[in-house]
């Protein structure tokens, strides 16, 4: 009881044995009799890491745990902020870890945390204090990081190139640098789309599509560079600034009303990070774009497929989009839509995000398997024959994961844009034009 404002100290009876009830006990079970060493770690990381700033919220988790099932990375290994959180209360130095590559920044921690544990904030202050201490970085991400700084894009491929693609769409595809003037869209195709040979499958499909609804758009052709949010989230934050900078300075020469993308990453870092350096868009992703006009589609086959969606973390879970996609694969004729387990808020990480796109050789080893080689096997199993994707990092790394888990037989992977563009016809539907060439 308090007495003065003091708590008074009980007093303790020790006896080193006693009989109670008959019972003879000792006393050397009664911890009372010696003082318990609770603590003694060296909790210095875990309040160094708090200390940087977008970090703090690692401190304010209370170990409920249910952010660990949830998060992606366990499914395969052993990951979560509750498991970062407790290895560094126990004196782990996660900047000097290969943990800090893991996490894909899905965002899925965050949707359960009940204290607004933030691993989106988190990470990228983490990986960009390691980086600034001149830690190890993963050598597969050091080559991005170079590659984007020199050419404006993750796969280090020359500007001149950024519009080959248009080159086979079969449909004419406007280049603002060379036909100037308003636009209502400025379609910013990001890099996959522009560079890897399945993105352009993508990008062309796309193409025909909006030829057929009479979109007004335009592409920055060689003027467009990467708009960086996964190399940001993977912790060059410096990076991305300079490139905010050069892509503003792009936009601001042309005419339009609104953005649309492929990207989901691109399209959070115009619709959530941009603005924060004084920089706002009206953005929507493709999907969002077609999805009230699919009524205008004048399909011409029918695609006797069964499709499961894979809800890309960037669209979905970050922004909310569940629906727009899965309007688009409903509308088209003959296509059966099954969902997997694991979709729409508590979708799977296809392991891409936040850098993940580059750090699959470092995942890998400390995964039992990739993220993408454990979604392939959930589509597979939930009676697909196809795996639609909408984020352009998906098609390949998934067609990736397909061949290694000796799946390619069995599922496909295409974009949504290329299911449409096959309900329509492809390629064979529209008039040659001197692009097709
Ligand atoms: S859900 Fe949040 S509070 Fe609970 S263990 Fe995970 S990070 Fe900690
Ligand atoms: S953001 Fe995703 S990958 Fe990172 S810890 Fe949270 S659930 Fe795991």
């Amino acid at each position: 009881m308090p007495i003065g404002g003091h708590k008074q100290q009980p007093v303790v009876h020790e006896l080193e044995s006693a009989i109670v009830e008959g019972v003879e006990l000792t006393a050397d079970w009664n911890r009372q009799l010696e003082s318990r060493v609770i603590l003694d770690y060296d909790t210095t990381n875990l309040f160094a890491l708090a200390e940087l700033t977008d970090a703090e919220s690692i401190e304010w988790c209370y170990g409920c745990g249910k952010c660990v099932p949830v998060c992606p990375v366990d499914v395969v290994g052993e990951y979560g902020p509750r498991k970062i959180h407790r290895k560094a209360q126990t004196g782990f130095d996660l900047l000097n870890d290969p943990d800090l590559w893991l996490c894909t920044t899905c965002g899925n921690c965050l949707r359960v945390c009940p204290k607004e544990v933030d691993m989106i904030k988190i990470m990228p202050a983490a990986r960009e204090a390691a980086m600034a201490k001149g830690n190890p970085v993963p050598a597969e991400l050091q080559g991005v990081f170079e590659s984007t700084f020199k050419q404006g894009n993750a796969l280090g491929q020359s500007a001149r190139k950024r519009a080959a693609w248009t080159k086979g769409a079969g449909v004419p595809v406007r280049q603002l640098p060379k036909e100037p003037g308003p636009v209502e869209y400025l379609f910013y195709v990001e890099d996959y789309w522009s560079y890897h040979p399945r993105g352009h499958d993508a990008a062309q499909a796309c193409a025909r599509v909006f030829h057929q609804l009479g979109i007004d758009y335009g592409i920055l052709g060689h003027e467009e560079k990467t708009l960086g949010d996964s190399q940001r989230l993977a912790g060059e934050k410096g990076l991305f600034e300079m490139l905010v900078e050069q892509v503003v300075e792009t936009l601001d020469k042309y005419e339009f009303k609104q953005i649309v993308t492929p990207d989901p990453h691109g399209f959070n870092a115009l619709k959530t990070v941009y603005p924060k350096y004084g920089h706002t868009y009206d953005v929507l992703h493709y999907t969002q774009l077609l999805a009230p006009l699919v009524d205008q589609l004048k399909w011409t086959r029918e695609l006797d497929y069964t499709v499961t969606f894979h809800d890309p973390c960037y669209l979905g879970r970050h922004h909310g989009e569940y629906d727009a996609p899965r309007t688009l694969l409903m509308a088209i004729p003959g296509l059966k839509l099954t969902e997997m387990m694991r979709c729409r808020e508590n979708g799977y990480c296809c392991g891409g995000g936040g850098g993940g796109m580059w750090l699959d050789s470092h995942t890998q080893n400390h995964t039992t398997e990739r993220l993408s080689e454990r979604r392939v096997k959930e589509a597979a199993e939930s009676g697909a024959d196809v795996l639609a994707v909408c984020c352009p990092y998906e098609v390949s790394r998934f067609e990736d994961a397909c061949k290694s888990t000796n799946l390619d037989g069995q599922l496909r992977v295409m974009d949504i844009a290329e299911l449409l563009d096959e309900a329509l016809g492809g390629i064979d539907a529209v008039a040659p034009t001197e692009d097709a060439a």
